[in-house]
């Protein structure tokens, strides 16, 4: 690690990329490929942002996001990084509901919940297909006058148990809810129930690692511990970026922070017009998270068969999103990483997740703070153990993170897990029309969050970004552009 982290940064880039998150490295990997000189400025001391992890006392390394995502990620990674990290991306086949209304495993793909819906839950096989097929056709241009509330009620007037099936999960993959537009759903569940849930053999150190060998061998300028402070702007068009009280000239930045941070804080307000600040500031973040984290004692081994990979838990009777939120915890989903995670690492490590408001949190007195800490880390080790009976004796370490830890570690304002809410999409795609030469690649509208949405809009934002360079200096359309081609959505 270099000692200064600025040393020997040139003065000018072609493009600077705030922050270091999936999508922030897809879009600097996609424009070095591109031929584009290109600086990466994250403000952690590691890449990835919050596809993250831990290493803490004898050999324990904790994965913070990594507990699925959509089979598309394999394509993804394969065209936009490399084939080592597709040919890591492995099927997750032991998905697991537990509430009051039913238990059951699945693999999570259309074939399997279509048995279910059909041969459990009882519903017309005509009736899944159609639902199935209007969940696919769904994309962005979609009327976002229809819920996913009034989606459901369509297919399964009634049925809370088969909507608790379908929304629980994609609730806690990307904070959507009933009152969000259905599309936000149907393009999120329909990436899952094309082949299932998937994750990364080798955990997220593995994959930043490889993908920050890729990005040097690109050519791309990796620097951490470097926060951006300031874009700079000269007539409504980009200049350049201070990072670490340095200026450093660009043509285009990309910003993957946080995007009303971006426009309020990196930006700064005097720089818009009223109306899309106006607009702007009409975003709402989406929810923040807790997690615990446990990790067993070497060779302390948990039987895959008894938990399966991804286990939603709830003591509710009925499923609200209030109550996935709420502070007294009745909802939980729980990753458990087998030595398959890691293979030669003999280690089981348990991370239970909820989703959680950020001002449940961020009010209260250090005191309070801390036993509340205490409370989800005690209540979690209870509920728990009705899946893993001895995990007290077993357990060697147990960390709690709060939305605050989130905010602190990303920046992401009220530690927003999935970024913002739908209207956050067409605010972040019309920052180029505001100010020349800057855009925004990082979670944004439920769609664009997620592991594979953030390294899809990254892709999309570099190849907006290739078109504006090459024309800016030719006069013409990209060539690369083509060759890049955008991502499947
Ligand atoms: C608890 C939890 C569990 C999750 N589980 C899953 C999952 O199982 N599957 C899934 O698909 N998704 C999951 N997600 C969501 C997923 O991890 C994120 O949507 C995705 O990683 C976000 O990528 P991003 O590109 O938007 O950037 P982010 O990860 O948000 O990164 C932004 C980066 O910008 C940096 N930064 C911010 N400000 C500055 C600045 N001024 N200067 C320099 N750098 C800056 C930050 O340090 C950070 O590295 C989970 C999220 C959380 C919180």
């Amino acid at each position: 690690m270099r000692q200064d982290p600025l040393e020997e940064i040139r003065p000018q880039y072609d493009v600077v990329v705030i922050g270091g998150g999936l999508g922030g490295m897809t879009a600097a990997n996609t424009l070095a490929r591109a031929g584009h000189s290109v600086l990466l400025a994250e403000q952690h001391s590691k890449l990835g942002g919050l596809a993250t992890w831990f290493r803490r006392g004898d050999g324990h390394i904790i994965d913070v996001a990594l507990h699925g995502f959509p089979v598309g990620m394999i394509k993804s990674c394969r065209r936009y990084w490399n084939a080592e990290i597709a040919d890591s991306i492995v099927q997750l086949k032991d998905i697991r509901f537990d509430n009051p209304m039913f238990s059951l495993s699945t693999t999570f793909d259309r074939q399997d919940f279509t048995r279910l819906l059909v041969e459990r839950f009882g519903i017309a096989p005509k009736v899944v297909g159609e639902f199935f097929e209007a969940a696919r056709k769904m994309n962005f241009y979609d009327d976002q006058a229809v819920t996913t509330g009034q989606l459901f009620d369509r297919f399964f007037p009634g049925r809370e148990d088969v909507v608790r099936l379908l929304m629980e999960p994609i609730t806690y993959a990307n904070g959507s809810t009933l009152e969000d537009p259905a599309q936000t759903y149907g393009i999120v569940f329909s990436n899952f129930m094309s082949k299932g849930v998937y994750s990364f053999q080798g955990g997220t150190d593995r994959l930043i690692g490889l993908m920050d060998r890729e990005l040097r061998k690109n050519g791309v300028d990796v620097r951490t511990r470097c926060p951006a402070e300031t874009v700079h702007l000269a007539r409504r068009r980009v200049e350049g970026v201070t990072v670490r009280g340095q200026r450093i000239r660009a043509r285009a930045v990309v910003s993957n922070a946080n995007l009303l941070g971006t426009i309020l804080n990196l930006v700064g307000p005097d720089h818009w017009d009223a109306g899309f600040l106006e607009r702007a500031r009409a975003v709402r973040l989406n929810n923040s998270s807790t997690q615990v984290y446990m990790a067993l004692k070497p060779d302390a081994l948990i039987d895959e068969s008894q938990c399966g990979d991804l286990l939603f838990s709830s003591t509710a009777p009925a499923f609200r999103t209030e109550l996935l939120l709420s502070r007294q915890i009745t909802s939980r989903t729980y990753s458990f990483y087998y030595p398959k995670t890691r293979p030669g690492l003999n280690r089981c490590v348990i991370v239970a997740s909820t989703n959680a408001h950020y001002r449940d949190w961020a009010d209260l007195s250090r005191e309070d703070y801390l036993a509340g800490k205490r409370d989800l880390i005690e209540n979690t080790l209870q509920a728990v153990e009705k899946y893993v009976p001895d995990l007290r004796r077993r357990i060697d370490l147990v960390e709690a993170a709060t939305p605050l830890t989130f905010e602190r570690y990303t920046k992401h304002l009220m530690g927003a897990s999935f970024g913002t809410k739908f209207e956050g999409l067409a605010v972040s795609r019309a920052l180029p029309e505001q100010i020349a030469g800057l855009y925004h690649a990082g979670s944004v509208g439920i769609i664009m969050s997620g592991w594979l949405g953030a390294v899809n809009y990254g892709v999309i934002i570099a190849n907006e970004v290739d078109a504006f360079l090459t024309k800016e200096v030719t006069g013409q359309r990209s060539e690369v552009r083509d060759s890049i081609g955008d991502p499947d959505l």
